[in-house]
């Protein structure tokens, strides 16, 4: 099987041509990568077949006058099966003014080491 993934570890973007066998318990030995100008598309194209992550940016809830929802975002990139369930977290918290750009919503989700921060500031 041959995929085509776009590399987002830069503004380049280049198109990877990422080949495998898809036999159900894919090894990184197995996976052949090719149009990355550079090593870490090597690495990315491999991590988007054995574990994909992405950062994830969503809303909690907020107790203001100004607004019903607040922006935020996770501080790293999260396995992708672990998205919903960060979610269903998310959208259970509700959150007291003031808020900082950069205060901590919710710590070491799943012991993951990735914080969900407040990617805007609201005075009440
Ligand atoms: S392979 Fe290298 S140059 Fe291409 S998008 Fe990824 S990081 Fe950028």
């Amino acid at each position: 099987m041959t995929r085509e993934i776009i590399c987002i570890s830069c503004p380049i973007g280049c198109h990877l041509s990422v080949s495998y066998r898809d036999n159900g318990n894919v090894q990184e030995k197995d996976i052949q990568i090719e149009n990355n100008k550079c090593s870490r598309g090597l690495i990315y194209g491999k991590e988007e077949i054995l574990s994909p992550k992405r950062v994830v940016t969503a809303t909690c809830a907020i107790d203001s006058i100004h607004m019903a929802r607040i922006p935020v975002k996770t501080t790293g990139a999260l396995l992708k099966n672990s998205i919903y369930p960060l979610l269903e977290d998310l959208y259970k918290i509700k959150l007291m003014p003031p808020v900082s750009a950069g205060d901590i919503v919710l710590e070491n989700f799943m012991n993951s080491g990735i914080n969900v921060i407040a990617t805007r500031s609201l005075s009440r």
